[in-house]
């Protein structure tokens, strides 16, 4: 069942559509991402759905059956919002502000429980301004939890954190979703959609062009394998060259990178048998949602 629709969505600043008719649906207990290039219209349209920005006349968004514009207050209730990082007041210490929002709504969760949840109870008496990367946007998660939300939102989480950060920032999130939460996130790293979201729409220019699974985004693009291995006699790489149905390319590396439609693998290792070519740290490579991506948004072309 869907807990979020949005039906030919447009915002218009001045003059500019920075959103041109956007539709989807967002089914309840999903993680739900929304990826795409710099000014690409992802904001405007998660502002939109939170009733933070008013949408053009004709536009029709409706949260947990609620209009975000006509009910922000009531829908408020059960949506949690990240907040960024320069919304909370200087020089505030951790407790102050979760105690603040603790207190602004009827049904918070504990505060003390929150912190506790995201191992941030000892930091407690912390000013935020000490805390590390990852500690704060553990922060900003468990205080959008404190209204207890069924839908949390989170604009480029992980932006900025280190990879171990990060990987932990992920398990926090699919945490979210076992709890029975909806998540829809924006992220600028495909490995990062790819692991944690069930969907995603990909925006550019205003209008969603590819909506669906990560695989079926990467298997719709009809990408190739890639087989990349080391030659123990780089000049060898000549005699795979010759064969100009490949796209044969060295890395800085020295790994032989390639490429070519079909059966890639199985015309590489005829290849190499038949010219009896030495190597070694053969890998297939599969296509990935960055693939598709960057597929996806480089072509002139609009894709399905
Ligand atoms: P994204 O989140 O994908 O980077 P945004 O939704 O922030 O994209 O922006 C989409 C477009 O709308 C961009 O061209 C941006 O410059 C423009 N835009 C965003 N906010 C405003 C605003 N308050 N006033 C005017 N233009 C804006």
């Amino acid at each position: 069942m869907h807990i979020i629709k949005v039906d030919n969505l447009v915002k218009t600043y001045n003059t500019r559509r920075a959103v041109k008719g956007i539709s989807f649906q967002v089914e309840e207990g999903e993680i739900f991402g929304i990826i795409g290039p710099n000014g690409a219209g992802k904001t405007t349209t998660i502002e939109c759905i939170e009733g933070l920005k008013k949408s053009d006349t004709g536009s029709f968004i409706e949260v947990m059956g609620l209009n975000p514009e006509k009910h922000r207050k009531e829908l408020y209730k059960h949506i949690g919002v990240q907040l960024q990082e320069t919304s909370y007041p200087q020089f505030s210490k951790v407790k102050d502000i979760a105690r603040t929002l603790e207190a602004f709504y009827d049904n918070a969760l504990s505060y003390k429980e929150l912190l506790k949840d995201f191992q941030l109870d000892d930091k407690a008496n912390s000013y935020i301004s000490n805390l590390s990367g990852g500690q704060r946007q553990r922060l900003s998660i468990a205080l959008a939890l404190i209204n207890n939300p069924k839908i949390v939102f989170l604009d480029e989480l992980t932006t900025g954190l280190d990879p171990q950060a990060r990987r932990d920032m992920w398990e926090w999130v699919l945490k979210l979703k076992e709890q029975g939460r909806t998540v829809v996130l924006t992220t600028h790293y495909m490995e990062e959609a790819q692991y944690l979201c069930d969907r995603i729409a990909i925006i550019k220019d205003g209008e969603i062009v590819k909506l669906d699974s990560a695989d079926n985004i990467v298997s719709s693009c009809n990408l190739t394998d890639k087989v990349v291995l080391k030659l123990q006699q780089s000049e060898e790489i000549e005699n795979i060259k010759k064969y100009d149905y490949l796209e044969v390319e060295k890395d800085k590396n020295d790994n032989v990178i390639i490429k070519g439609d079909g059966e890639i693998a199985l015309k590489v290792l005829e290849i190499l048998s038949k010219e009896d070519i030495k190597y070694s740290d053969l890998k297939v490579i599969k296509p990935s949602l960055e693939d598709a991506y960057l597929n996806i948004t480089n072509s002139r072309e609009e894709v399905g």
